[in-house]
């Protein structure tokens, strides 16, 4: 984008052109539907500029420009269709301090006039830099075609009536109103009945929207995936640009939060795995407290929301509160973490399951089926396996598991600081406790990184970056 679009405050400031032919004139027609002091600068102006003049839209100085015309002006236009003149007056406008334009001369120019939308106060700036004017008059013409020719008036009105319609909660009930003002009532009253009918359809519809029942909310229990927000869903992508409140984990990142409405509200419900925690029926509390206020809430958890995400708890409390959801599935730590370490989870010959197991559960450390675990070629991701490694190390080689069996822990899955530690059952502790990782980490028990695949059998491997 060589150049950027701005809209540029001219009310009561200087507009100054030259030139009075063809050019001159369609330019003037675009500077006149501003509140800026337009000054015309010609020898010989066309009848309708003068016609201008004389209703007082614009001020016409019959000479050239010289050097002082453009003082005070914050924008100039040299429309003489004369490359000389315009040269001229360019170089004076410059001196004079004002931003010029100089017409069919993008190279000179220092700014470019768009084709407008106009809906005052509601205006659409369209550009090419030049380079499509065919495309910037379909453009402009779908854009036309799409907006009400009230929704000016509309807008005018509707701005005084703002405070009023704060009687209606923030968010979708407040935008269901203005939608229906601005794209059905409202154009609907303009057409029957003029201007003076709008303040009168703003109150009606305001009663309208307080009485109707509040609308109800919806929650979207969304995964988010690992951190990285390439791996977000579609899906997911568009439940948090429509959310009105969203609600996250502590494992979320910064980035993906990012992706959510800027109008959204941002509830950390963070838990940590062993300090101060939002208990779980607090979180289902806050969920169905803004759900029932008819906000579309999202409920965005790292990873895969059914994997060990307490999931069933927040629908419990949704279905309890009869409020409607649905679950948006995201990329679990495991499924990135593999990818990462360039394994697939299952394979023929090798293992035909796979277990995601979790290092700790309610009761403490969560007990498995260490037996079945400890057979060769067997598979498990272990997710908050960081406290519980001792304990699993010693229960599957109390099974009979192989020592030598590969273990890879991956911390920070998927982000700019993930790290990749392969070892093995034997040296799990105290390798993972040396490691001191402050992120999230997954173990993969039967897994290591495939380019140290060999040397896991004989080697107690180091870390690899
Ligand atoms: N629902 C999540 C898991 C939540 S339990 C998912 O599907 O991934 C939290 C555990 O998930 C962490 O203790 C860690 O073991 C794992 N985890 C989540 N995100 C991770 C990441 N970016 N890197 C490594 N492990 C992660």
């Amino acid at each position: 984008m060589d150049h950027f679009p701005v809209f540029m405050a001219v009310a009561g400031r200087r507009i100054v052109l030259s030139g009075g032919g063809d050019a001159a004139m369609a330019k003037l027609r675009l500077i006149m539907k501003t509140t800026a002091h337009v000054s015309v600068f010609a020898e010989t102006a066309s009848p309708e500029i003068q016609g201008w003049a004389v209703d007082g839209k614009l001020t016409l100085i019959n000479r050239a420009v010289e050097p002082g015309d453009a003082m005070c002006a914050v924008l100039f236009y040299a429309a003489n269709e004369d490359d000389a003149e315009d040269a001229r007056v360019a170089a004076i406008a410059h001196a004079d301090g004002a931003k010029v334009n100089i017409v069919d001369n993008l190279a000179d120019s220092q700014f470019i006039t768009p084709a407008i939308v106009d809906r005052d106060p509601v205006v659409v700036a369209i550009g090419t830099e030049g380079a499509a004017p065919v495309v910037a008059r379909k453009v402009k013409a779908d854009i036309e075609a799409q907006l009400p020719a009230s929704l000016g008036v509309l807008a005018r009105i509707g701005k005084t009536f703002r405070s009023a319609v704060e009687v209606l909660p923030m968010g979708a009930k407040r935008r269901t109103f203005w939608s229906d003002f601005y794209f059905n009532a409202g154009p609907k009253a303009v057409e029957a009945d003029g201007q003076s009918a709008v303040i009168p359809t703003l109150e009606s519809l305001l009663d309208k929207h307080i009485m109707t029942t509040e609308k109800a909310g919806h929650v979207d229990l969304v995964g988010a995936g690992p951190g990285d927000p390439e791996l977000l869903t579609l899906k997911a992508r568009n439940a948090l640009d429509k959310a009105d409140v969203v609600i996250h984990d502590r494992l979320v990142t910064p980035e993906i939060l990012e992706l959510a409405r800027r109008e959204a509200v941002i509830i950390d419900a963070g838990k940590t795995g062993f300090g101060p925690a939002m208990v779980q029926g607090d979180i289902d509390a806050l969920i169905v407290e803004h759900a029932v206020k008819g906000h579309h809430v999202v409920r965005l958890k790292a990873g895969d929301p059914t994997v060990f995400g307490r999931l069933d708890e927040e629908v419990d409390a949704c279905d309890a509160a009869g409020i409607s959801w649905r679950i948006v599935p995201g990329i679990t730590a495991a499924s990135a973490a593999v990818a990462n370490i360039g394994q697939s989870l299952t394979k023929r010959d090798r293992n035909s399951s796979v277990r995601f197991i979790t290092g700790h559960d309610t009761k403490g450390y969560a007990d498995h089926d260490w037996r079945a675990l400890a057979q060769n070629g067997e598979v498990a991701a272990i997710y908050m396996g960081k406290k519980s490694a001792r304990f699993i190390q010693g229960r599957l080689l109390m099974h009979g598991a192989d020592p030598a069996t590969p273990v890879t822990i991956i911390e920070n899955v998927s982000r700019t600081d993930q790290q990749i530690i392969a070892t093995t059952l034997s040296d799990l502790e105290p390798t993972l406790t040396r490691a001191n990782l402050r992120g999230p980490a997954i173990t993969f028990y039967g897994l290591a990184p495939r380019a140290a695949m060999d040397a896991a059998d004989t080697l107690p491997l180091e870390e690899f970056a």
